[in-house]
């Protein structure tokens, strides 16, 4: 993990603003396809998706997020966001402790326990809830490279991982709430984005 995270954090502040697609986008309830090519699009992409989480702000971003339908998202559950006020007024955003990771083609099993805690989605504004996830996990994916890796996680490593994961299998976190909490909230959020 870690020469891979070095290599990452100088994708953090400069790149392209990606569209976030927003529930019901059809591309967020697709499965998407796997990655094969480890080239300089894909490191591109990797760079964008980075910058349009940060900027969001968002502790994660899958692929169908920003519209392609590839397996790979990206996540930072350990950056600080500080709002500075300025003496004139004025409010600077600033990020600090970085730790970038991406996962490609990832496979999550050894799925442990269980924990309850809020989530919120790029793709679902305004819509936070609680979800039951496992609380440990065991991931396999691949680097920028194509090199092959495994990791346990837990916590809130393991719900962001799950929650991204759920992206690349046409899952947002609506669909892991009880049926009626899922009606609920889907009619409010579409009804509240309709308005605009
Ligand atoms: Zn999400």
């Amino acid at each position: 993990m870690s020469a891979i995270n070095l290599d990452l954090k100088d994708y953090i502040l400069e790149g392209e603003l990606l569209n976030i697609f927003k529930y019901p986008s059809p591309v967020l309830k697709k499965v998407a396809d796997p990655v094969t090519d480890f080239n300089d699009d894909l490191k591109l992409l990797v760079k964008n998706m980075l910058f349009t989480m940060y900027k969001a702000p968002g502790i994660g971003l899958a692929a169908p997020q920003v519209g392609l339908s590839h397996r790979l998202f990206v996540l930072d559950v350990e950056f600080q966001r500080e709002e500075i006020h300025n003496p004139d007024g004025d409010c600077e955003i600033r990020l600090s402790h970085f730790k970038p990771r991406v996962f490609i083609n990832p496979i999550i099993s050894d799925l442990e326990g269980e924990i309850i805690h809020e989530e919120g989605c790029l793709s679902v504004p305004g819509v936070y809830e609680d979800v039951k996830r496992a609380e440990k996990i065991t991931i396999n994916y691949q680097d920028l490279d194509g090199k092959s890796h495994k990791m346990e996680a837990e916590e809130m490593l393991a719900i962001c991982l799950q929650h991204e994961n759920d992206h690349l299998d046409g899952v947002v976190f609506l669909e892991r709430l009880s049926l009626i909490k899922k009606n609920l909230l889907t009619k409010k959020y579409l009804k509240k984005k309709k308005r605009g």
